[in-house]
């Protein structure tokens, strides 16, 4: 595919057919026993052998609702592998093609750092606190969250797990997107000097006892490197370039982006509204590349471009491959697991809580 700007930045890596080929034999001949679940942002060779495609949201309500076959696939990052591990039967085993598609979000922040702010807050203010933490962290955060009384959130449900929260207490502390958090406290009418950073090399994060006090929202530090890098430029080039382009954007985008947007949603929204829009729409749309390729070769009366010039990819999806998914099968097949995700015990009581939690607030109303 080349871009508006006639260069071709962005590789959608081909594997070889007779990879391809194997893959498709294995997946037959252990039907029983596997269920493949794949994320928007893998690549077209890896995600056509997904049984169920999803954003975050979606992947964690099949994970929880598919308890029959043995072995759930995870094409997606370690997060949600994890997330499907906590969820699932206790005989399910969940593996992940490459173990290492980490992802740079969710290592924002670690247990340890997120207790001591937590102690460090609840020093200064005696209101009730409530911790929210974006599906894209650890599963010992989901855990932590758990036993505070806090929840988890998808940029799915978002707005529904803030309303929650703010029947229950008097502030919200969410990590680890200090853009998704943003977005949606904005979105709901917060006003902007009750929304505060928490800068964690900063003492009190870098702000006053006073600003902490005040606070309704606190946010964590952290950010989406892929959708950090969509700029304010890239909506006024695309608006000037194409004058009846819709900009439509992920809420980890900056604040600055969403608000030049048209729309703002989850990936799932992105999808839905590009298929629901009218033939010869144009779109810009700020979210990661494989997506962004994938919905023009699905809609191709319409013009669907990547808010920046040059595609902005995942790397940590990308990790997954074909070649490692028919490792994995190859592995299945001789009686073995590879790249198994283990959460421990200890950790999954909590955590469970935390998803279920959210996914009973955002299927109830
Ligand atoms: S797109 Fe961003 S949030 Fe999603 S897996 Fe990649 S780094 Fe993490």
């Amino acid at each position: 595919m080349i871009y508006e700007n006639g260069v071709e930045p962005f590789q959608n890596i081909k594997s070889e057919n007779i990879i391809l080929e194997k893959i498709a034999k294995l997946k037959y001949k252990l039907a029983d026993k596997i269920i493949i679940l794949g994320h928007h942002y893998e690549s077209d060779d890896l995600i056509q052998f997904a049984d169920i495609r999803g954003d975050s949201f979606k992947l964690s309500q099949e994970a929880a609702k598919n308890k029959d076959k043995e072995f759930i696939i995870f094409c997606g990052v370690k997060f949600m592998a994890e997330s499907a591990d906590i969820i699932s039967s206790d005989f399910q085993k969940v593996i992940i093609p490459d173990i290492e598609a980490g992802c740079p979000l969710a290592d924002f922040a670690s247990l340890n750092d997120v207790e001591k702010v937590w102690k460090e807050i609840n020093s200064i203010v005696n209101e009730k606190i409530i911790p929210i933490t974006y599906i894209n962290s650890t599963a010992n955060l989901k855990s932590f969250v758990g036993k505070n009384g806090g929840s988890v959130c998808t940029s799915s449900n978002a707005s529904k797990i803030f309303d929650w929260a703010m029947e229950r207490g008097e502030k919200i502390f969410f990590f680890p997107d200090q853009y998704l958090g943003g977005n949606t406290a904005l979105a709901k009418g917060f006003d902007k000097k009750n929304i505060i950073l928490w800068e964690r090399n900063k003492k009190f994060g870098g702000n006053s006892k006073e600003d902490i006090l005040n606070a309704k929202i606190i946010l964590w530090d952290g950010y989406c490197s892929v959708h950090k890098r969509f700029s304010i430029e890239d909506t006024y080039r695309l608006k000037k370039k194409y004058p009846k382009i819709k900009i439509i954007s992920h809420p980890e985008c900056n604040n600055e982006v969403i608000k030049k947007s048209d729309e703002f949603g989850s990936t799932g929204y992105i999808i839905q509204t590009i298929e629901n829009s009218p033939d010869g729409s144009v779109w810009g749309v700020g979210t990661e590349q494989h997506l962004v390729n994938r919905l023009q070769q699905m809609h191709p009366k319409k013009k669907i471009l990547s808010l920046s010039k040059v595609g902005n990819q995942c790397a940590t999806m990308s990790k997954n491959t074909p070649e490692k998914l028919l490792k994995v099968l190859e592995n299945l097949d001789n009686g073995k697991i590879i790249n198994q995700i283990i959460v421990k015990d200890e950790i999954k009581k909590y955590a469970k809580i935390s998803l279920e939690r959210m996914i009973n607030i955002t299927t109830k109303s």
